[in-house]
């Protein structure tokens, strides 16, 4: 079995949803007592997120890239970012290692081209909302990516950072996510993307008709099948 190398903690509430699902299909697949091998870097968030408020960008990806280096000396065959905004320095991080990083946006695109999705609506934090570096991995594969409003991304990044990275989970605000998708869908939207990670703790599957695609959960899969494949 391979050896997963997990930079976490952005935020560590759904770290937690990596470390369960990580665990739980491996122990699915292999039977008995199996589980997964793991190295977990977890961060400061608070660090991370100054640097994304303060636009130093590069100043995280030397956070990170030196996490990711550390990993690889303990022994990682590859590395998860367990973040969707985080991938905006992937590129960087990658430079500075020699084991491969998966990428959480192409293991996405994987399963919505799987699943014939042509239009997909997008939330996560403002950041993968309104800039490229995420929504151009899944439109170079042909997809078309449909974004909330002004108006709703602040809704969606705020409910982010102040309720869901804080393990605060309000009805209130899984009403307003609900809310939201209903306008996207109205555009033509036929899955939604969960592209945060904390997302799913607040929404699921079964509160909604069409597809969705919790980078979280599919990230997870991912990184449990590479290590046992
Ligand atoms: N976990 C979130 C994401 O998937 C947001 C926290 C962060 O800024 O990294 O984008």
């Amino acid at each position: 079995m391979k050896t997963i190398g997990l930079i976490g903690g952005m935020s560590w509430e759904s770290t937690v949803t990596y470390y369960q699902v990580i665990n739980q299909v491996i122990g699915k697949s292999l039977g008995g007592l199996h589980s997964a091998k793991t190295l977990l870097y977890s961060v400061d968030f608070q660090e991370i997120e100054s640097c994304q408020a303060n636009n130093e960008w590069d100043k995280s990806a030397v956070i990170l890239s030196d996490a990711a280096k550390r990993l690889e000396l303990a022994g990682a065959d590859f590395i998860i970012i367990c973040t969707n905004t985080m991938h905006k320095v992937a590129e960087q991080i990658q430079k500075a290692i020699t084991i491969p990083i998966i990428h959480i946006a192409d293991v996405t695109a994987k399963h919505l081209i799987k699943n014939k999705i042509k239009s997909v609506a997008l939330l996560g934090t403002k950041y993968t909302m309104e800039q490229d570096f995420y929504k151009s991995k899944l439109i170079e594969k042909g997809l078309n990516v449909l974004v909330p409003d002004e108006q709703d991304r602040i809704i969606i990044n705020n409910i982010i950072y102040d309720e869901l990275c804080l393990g605060k989970i309000k009805p209130e605000s899984k009403q307003a996510y609900l809310n939201i998708i209903d306008k996207l869908v109205k555009q033509g939207a036929e899955g939604v993307i969960l592209g945060c990670t904390e997302i799913g703790l607040l929404i699921c599957q079964q509160d909604y008709a069409i597809p969705f695609f919790d980078t979280a959960l599919l990230h997870a899969q991912e990184a449990a099948w590479l290590a046992i494949n």
